[in-house]
């Protein structure tokens, strides 16, 4: 993995394209695709596909990429996946300009290439059904037989292959077949399905089609009539490139390349759309967008930034070799991102009252606070500040241990911005529970430092009680225990590993009056907390966050561990 990312080494797919661009083939033309099956929501996954694709494009002068529906299975697809896999691709700030294109709107032209290939004699229509066709394929050791069909005449070929089209056979009663080689080693070479009979409303030519066509036949002529240079796919189509190769060299049409690279699978995570589908249907998570989710609507509204996620895979390089992503890595990149970006704010999780007894009852005074010190232009704001307020409550310890610097009877601590406090008395309830912590301030330490020259060990958050606004806060973790949730016992599937507590619901928590509008979606760091963003579901009524991640970086920890090894 390269996690390196000042290298100005190319990865083997970049060094592909520079050296047909040096060599001028296709013209000197880059122009990549980015084809999902509008079958499911995009996942983290996919934006390592697409930030490929599109950043290969991008970064070659009058490259262009497409965005194209790879939409040949009627029965899974919908409307509702094509316009989030839009949403979602913008979001992560890629542009096809006016190049969305869709398989559906070449369905002719297939059929007119396949009419070819028959004409060839290299296609034929096979009535064996899916069982047979099977049974006949071989296996890797043993070669297949040939369909009793094989050897159809092409007028015979294109009279059978005319009336499936128009609809006079029943579904699956025959099939279009590659004629290739039944004793082929490569077994997706032994006469593959090209099109198959299937009466289904399909979401873009509803029932103009009862025929369709199979994915290793559609995709290398979408790519071809697109005049697509590199199409960059994932690992396990390497064996089906011969095959690709096959029906653009038979048809003599123009031949895009086919590059595989391996796959992104991260720990904690699954990245199947089948599998992410099953969590949504059996409501184990809210949605697709579920901030749990890896999704790409699901991290927008955790409270990732697209940028985080482009750096990610810039971060994590193309290779040839199936691995697995540590998520600290995914987390560590957002941590970055947001550091920079995101305006500080004080909030607290769980409020512990503290009245600051010496202060005096119904004065306010409003405090400049440091928007983002990452960014001076991001400027300053105020809070205010009074005589009842709240604390976090692990900022107070009555009996504190070694270490524990933070606030406890008789110690002064700094309440940041604002002044030095010491906590003189703890209330308690008959349970015995710590309710609220009297201290007194000293006024001359107003803005957080002491004119006398002394030193306090600890600097707390907190917000004022009468201003501060109620807030819903849900708290994340990993939505699998396991870092690899396909690890199960036998007759257990990934559902099994599902974490119970990978979602936390904090109420009421306090946040200061600054965030009274703030807009769904809009990121900030709490304080010593974390990062949060707002969620969708807030309401002028009711606000409600999300926490994107917190502060504690375990990657720089696990990067630095690693150093001190060597
Ligand atoms: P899934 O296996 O999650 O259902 P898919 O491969 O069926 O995904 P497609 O819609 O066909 O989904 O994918 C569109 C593109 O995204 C393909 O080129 C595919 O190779 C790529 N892609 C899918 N999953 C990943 C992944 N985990 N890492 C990198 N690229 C991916
Ligand atoms: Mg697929």
């Amino acid at each position: 993995m390269n996690t390196n990312d000042t290298t100005n080494k190319l990865d083997f797919i970049r060094t592909i394209v520079a050296e047909d661009v040096k060599n001028n083939k296709n013209d000197g033309r880059v122009h990549t695709r980015f084809p999902p099956e509008p079958n499911g929501y995009l996942h983290i996954g996919h934006a390592k596909a697409i930030c490929l694709s599109f950043g290969i494009a991008a970064e070659n002068k009058g490259g262009l990429c497409n965005l194209r529906f790879d939409d040949t299975n009627p029965i899974k697809e919908e409307t509702e996946y094509i316009n989030s896999i839009i949403k979602d691709v913008k979001w992560l700030g890629w542009d096809w300009q006016d190049r969305l294109y869709y398989a559906s709107d070449y369905f002719e032209q297939m059929y007119d290439y396949a009419v070819q290939l028959i004409k060839k004699g290299k296609a034929y229509v096979c009535d064996l059904d899916a069982d047979k066709i099977r049974q006949y394929r071989g296996t890797l050791t043993e070669p297949g037989k040939n369909s009793p069909y094989r050897d159809r005449s092409v007028e015979e070929n294109l009279d059978l292959f005319t009336r499936m089209r128009e609809g006079q056979f029943p579904d699956a009663s025959r099939v279009l077949r590659a004629k290739i080689d039944m004793s082929h080693p490569n077994l997706n070479m032994r006469d593959p399905v090209m099109y198959r009979i299937l009466r289904a409303t399909h979401p873009r030519t509803g029932d103009k089609w009862c025929i369709y066509p199979m994915y290793d036949w559609a995709h290398g002529l979408e790519d071809s009539i697109e005049k697509i240079t590199h199409s960059i796919c994932t690992l396990e189509f390497e064996n089906h490139r011969p095959l690709y190769d096959w029906f653009l060299e038979q048809l003599e049409v123009f031949h895009p390349q086919q590059i595989e690279f391996a796959r992104l699978n991260l720990t904690y995570t699954v990245m199947s759309k089948r599998k992410l589908l099953q969590l949504v249907q059996e409501k184990l998570v809210k949605a697709w967008d579920d901030p749990r989710m890896p999704t790409i609507c699901g991290l927008r509204r955790r409270g990732y930034s697209p940028q985080a996620v482009r750096n990610f895979c810039t971060r994590i390089g193309v290779n040839k070799f199936n691995s697995t992503i540590d998520i600290a890595l995914l987390e560590h990149c957002l941590r970055e991102d947001l550091n920079k970006t995101s305006p500080r704010v004080m909030t607290v999780l769980h409020p512990l009252k503290v009245i600051i007894d010496n202060y005096p009852e119904g004065k306010v005074e409003q405090l400049d606070a440091v928007n983002n010190p990452e960014d001076p232009a991001a400027g300053m704001r105020k809070v205010p500040f009074s005589r009842e307020l709240y604390i976090e409550r692990e900022d107070f310890m009555e009996e504190p241990p070694k270490k524990f610097y933070r606030l406890a009877p008789g110690r002064e601590v700094r309440l940041r911005y604002a002044y030095f406090v010491t906590c003189k008395d703890v209330v308690k309830n008959d349970a015995g529970e710590i309710i609220e912590l009297h201290c007194t301030y000293d006024p001359a330490t107003r803005g957080g430092d002491a004119p006398d020259g002394r030193k306090v060990k600890a600097t707390l958050h907190w917000v004022s009680a009468e201003h501060a606004l109620q807030a819903e806060v849900r708290l994340y973790d990993h939505l699998f225990t396991n870092q690899n949730p396909e690890d199960v016992e036998e007759g257990l599937d990934f559902k099994s590993n599902l974490n119970p507590n990978s979602l936390e619901i904090l109420w009421p928590c306090y946040v200061e009056p600054t965030l009274k509008d703030a807009a769904p979606l809009t990121r900030y760091q709490f304080e010593r907390l974390g990062y949060f963003c707002v969620d969708p579901d807030s309401t002028n009524e009711k606000l409600v966050f999300n926490r994107t991640v917190s502060l504690r970086d375990t990657w720089a920890k696990i990067q630095k561990a690693q150093k001190n090894k060597k």
